[in-house]
């Protein structure tokens, strides 16, 4: 059923658009918020509002944040001669829950791609490399994901700070080729953490 109601079909709409929602569930949420309270609704919207008025990356890891430097980088209690490279923000809670790493992070913001026309230089590689610089740095773990587009992004990364003489390692092999950091059960990212190789 589509409405012909604007507001309702513009909401719709818009909860369409979210990933895992199809038509049914974006109706069903609209109409579930059309009969909650005004202060509701209003709670929900400026939550929306906020987040993209108070979030930015920060400018040392590119994680997202409502501070900079973010809360992870910093933290003292933190090593920060180890950086885990992720491709996305959203890499970042998963391994933290692992409770296995004690580093800091790089967010490379995506993986190269050449089919999609993403190089090397659209992600923060650039940004990486000079933080690894000044030699406070001992060991990059390569986090992408384990699948064409991660290994590509890992081998190039590999490629570029191998004649830095830092040490490179890679997530092991316990995850399946063709995963999801996002979606790997806190067990199995903590092991390939932990039984990280040389790369
Ligand atoms: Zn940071």
């Amino acid at each position: 059923m589509v409405t012909t109601v604007e507001p309702l079909a513009k909401l719709i709409e818009a909860f369409n658009k979210l990933p895992g929602i199809g038509p049914k569930s974006a109706q069903r949420l609209t109409y579930y918020l059309l009969r909650r309270p005004d202060e509701e609704a209003k709670t929900l919207a400026e939550a929306i509002l906020t987040l993209k008025e108070k979030i930015r990356l920060c400018s040392v890891c590119f994680n997202i944040t409502d501070c900079d430097p973010c809360l992870i980088c910093q933290d003292k209690e933190r090593d920060h001669s180890k950086i885990c490279v992720v491709e996305r923000p959203s890499d970042i809670p998963p391994l933290e829950r692992t409770g296995k790493y004690k580093g800091v992070y790089h967010v490379l913001h995506g993986t190269i791609s050449p089919a999609q026309g993403i190089g090397p230089a659209e992600l923060k590689v650039k940004e990486l490399l000079s933080r690894l610089q000044n030699g406070s740095v001992t060991e990059v773990i390569l986090a992408t994901n384990p699948n064409l587009e991660g290994e590509t992004t890992a081998m190039y990364l590999r490629r570029m700070i191998l004649p830095l003489n830092i040490r490179i390692s890679r997530l092991a092999r316990g995850l399946p080729f063709g995963s999801d950091l996002e979606y790997a059960d806190d067990m199995t990212l903590g092991q390939a953490l932990e039984d990280r190789q040389e790369f």
